[in-house]
């Protein structure tokens, strides 16, 4: 149904007050191009001020807690997301136009469990410790101590906006960081609200603060001399830029990028189980995951096979919708101009020679949705391996399938990317699936599944799709400094 929508204000969150600066930018809503929220742009000044409190808190309360405190402290940021569950649905589908059905299992309650599951990561780490020798017989006790790395910067995507935040910002408060968050400016909203939760539930003031603003905003976070750590998800080429920002002033960094995700069904492949996955891999969250798959490699046995059945699944399975539609699992993708980028690929893999089995335009529905930011899932056969279209990310619902011959070709084909996030396999062969894991290019390696995260694993990307690993204790390369103390016996 579609909505009655207030418009709303969006102030930056700064020590522990909500902060208007009068200067606004539109928030739309992507199922029809509405404004929803005003968002209120942070200039140096408010910069300045969120850093100055993050600083004051990590040297004040937060950093004095014991470190059992800070993790109840945590959980109870958990508990408090989820109190507030239906506002942040509410909150994060009127940014993005994405289904409820889509939110409310995937961004709302990983954006409440990304501060459950870290909670208690720096208690329950175990430091290394060495006993040495020394010429006097007496010997050396070493062991590690980790500390807070400082005042985070914290910049995130609009794609999974409370969720891919959320993944930054609980692994940093419980390692005992203060944090300077910049969402991005087509998604405020969820950042804002978390806020409200952190006031709730008692984080003290300058732990967590919310600067809105474009890139123009974050270049001011990624170089200010009083930020100790920078860490980003977003595009490959914005990642660029803020490497060379933080170079200045020697910033610790940690970059998680773009990709091109291959997938590969071998000829032993589960079929029924593949195509349900791939049908989630290219199409959820309207092909807007870092990790979803953008080229599929299928056996040349079971090419036509494969290509018949998910375009089965795109036609039967995907439904456009108004997002509080319960039917509703494909929403619009999240602004007019990441539909126009969409579109330009839709465009270019004709021209490269395509074949469309499915899709390849943006849908009409002779409603107030035609304001909208619409494409169709599309699906494609016949593009070659290294064409534009099967090389560079579109981040949008379409995938390229491409036949293989034999399991080396595959890999190859699968490694030759400049990017390395993610891959998928299907194949039911057991010594196949150990021998070809281990050789593919990527941070992340599916078998027979896709999305599939547990949170105390190393998450990250190879090439140009990342530097470093988040996610359980890999964080603390990160988030924490590591001193050695030796101990003269
Ligand atoms: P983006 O790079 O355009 O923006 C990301 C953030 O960076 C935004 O908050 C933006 O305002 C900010 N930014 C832009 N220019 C900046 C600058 N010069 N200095 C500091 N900050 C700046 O990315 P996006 O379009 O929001 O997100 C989509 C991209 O994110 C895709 O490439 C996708 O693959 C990637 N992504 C990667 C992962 C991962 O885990 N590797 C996860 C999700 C999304």
């Amino acid at each position: 149904m579609h909505k009655n929508i207030v418009v709303r204000q969006l102030p930056n969150f700064i020590n522990g007050e909500f902060v208007e600066t009068g200067d606004t930018f539109d928030i739309l809503y992507p199922i029809t191009g509405e404004v929803t929220a005003q968002a209120h742009k942070a200039g140096q000044k408010e910069v300045d001020a969120a850093v100055a409190a993050a600083r004051a808190a990590l040297e004040g309360p937060w950093g004095k807690l014991a470190q059992a405190e800070r993790s109840k402290m945590v959980r109870a940021i958990a508990d408090g997301v989820m109190k507030r569950f239906d506002d942040f649905l509410e909150a994060e589908v009127l940014d993005t136009g994405k289904p409820y059905s889509v939110a409310s299992h995937v961004d709302i309650p990983r954006g409440s469990s990304n501060f459950a599951a870290f909670a208690d990561v720096l208690r329950e780490h175990a430091t290394e410790a060495f006993k040495m020798d020394t010429p006097d017989g007496a010997g050396a006790l070493n062991y590690g101590v980790r500390r807070p790395r400082g005042v985070i910067g914290v910049i995130s995507p609009w794609n999974l906006p409370l969720l891919l935040l959320t993944w930054k910002v609980g692994p940093a408060l419980a390692c005992g960081n203060t944090v300077v968050a910049k969402p991005s400016e087509v998604t405020p909203s969820t950042a804002t609200l978390l806020g409200e939760v952190m006031n709730e539930v008692g984080i003290p003031e300058g732990v967590y603060n919310v600067l809105h603003g474009f890139g123009e905003t974050g270049a001011m976070i990624t170089s200010h001399p009083d930020i100790d750590g920078i860490t980003f998800t977003g595009e490959t080429v914005t990642g660029s830029i803020i490497l060379k920002a933080v170079a200045p002033t020697l910033k610790a960094s940690s970059m998680e990028m773009g990709g091109k995700n291959a997938g590969i069904v071998f000829e032993d492949a589960d079929l029924d189980l593949a195509i349900k996955e791939l049908g989630r891999a290219c199409f959820l969250n309207t092909g807007q995951v870092c990790l979803g798959t953008e080229r599929v490699y299928v056996h040349e046995s079971i090419f036509d096979q494969v290509a018949e059945r998910l375009v089965k699944y795109a036609k039967t399975e995907l439904r456009y919708g108004y997002p509080d539609d319960d039917a509703t699992n494909f929403g619009p993708v999240v602004s007019d101009e990441h539909r126009d980028k969409v579109l330009t690929y839709y465009k270019l893999a004709e021209e490269e020679g395509a074949k469309v089995l499915h899709g390849g335009g943006a849908p009409t529905f002779g409603d107030e949705r035609d304001g909208g930011s619409w494409v169709e899932p599309t699906i494609w056969t016949g593009l070659a391996h290294n064409s534009r279209v099967a090389t560079e990310e579109i981040f949008g619902p379409a995938v390229a399938l491409i036949p293989f011959h034999d399991e080396a070709e595959a890999i190859t084909l699968a490694n030759d990317t400049a990017y390395g996030l993610a891959a998928t396999f299907f194949s039911t062969n057991a010594s196949r699936v150990h021998r070809v894991a281990p050789q593919l290019q990527a941070g992340i390696v599916w078998v027979n599944s896709w999305f599939l995260r547990d949170l105390r694993t190393a998450f990250g990307g190879m090439k140009h799709s990342g530097i470093g690993r988040e996610g359980g204790v890999h964080g603390l390369e990160f988030y924490t400094e590591l001193s050695n103390v030796c101990i003269k016996i």
